[in-house]
């Protein structure tokens, strides 16, 4: 299922129980997406965690930046048509999102290893993980 992807830009894993179907945007923690040709971000109410929101924050400011060099947020999004395009600009923002979790005491190849597995996931090229590890440590330096 494609579509989803053309109108969400998603931070983090779906819930498990969201397995069995497609995913909705409550399943993820954090999602940005366009409302009257502007990117909004909303980080799920349920995520309370003050240190998985600054992540989230990050990932999601990176997105809007991205969304903004665009005439529109509609156009942005409509450009994300392929796995190559969102693993480009899912790399940017998952990198924010490392920086902080780093920041905050994550072990900086671990969590390198799991976000490029979810950018792989995300962008449906996950027999394609190992490139896209390899690309993250290429292009995301620590801060
Ligand atoms: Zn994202």
């Amino acid at each position: 299922m494609r579509a989803a992807w053309l109108v969400l830009i998603v931070a983090g894993a779906a819930r498990p129980a969201a397995a069995q179907r497609a995913a909705v945007p409550d399943d993820f923690p954090g999602i940005t997406r366009c409302e009257r040709g502007r990117a909004v971000s909303r980080i799920r109410e349920d995520v309370r965690d003050s240190l998985d929101r600054a992540q989230l924050e990050a990932h999601e400011a990176v997105h809007r930046a991205q969304a903004a060099a665009f005439p529109t947020c509609e156009a942005f999004m409509a450009e994300l048509r392929t796995a190559r395009r969102i693993i480009d600009v899912e790399l940017p923002a998952y990198c924010a999102q490392w920086r902080v979790a780093v920041a905050q005491g994550a072990d900086p190849a671990e969590t390198r290893r799991e976000f490029a597995w979810r950018i792989a996931a995300e962008s449906g090229a996950m027999e394609n993980r190992l490139d896209v590890l390899q690309r993250f440590e290429r292009e995301c330096a620590p801060a």
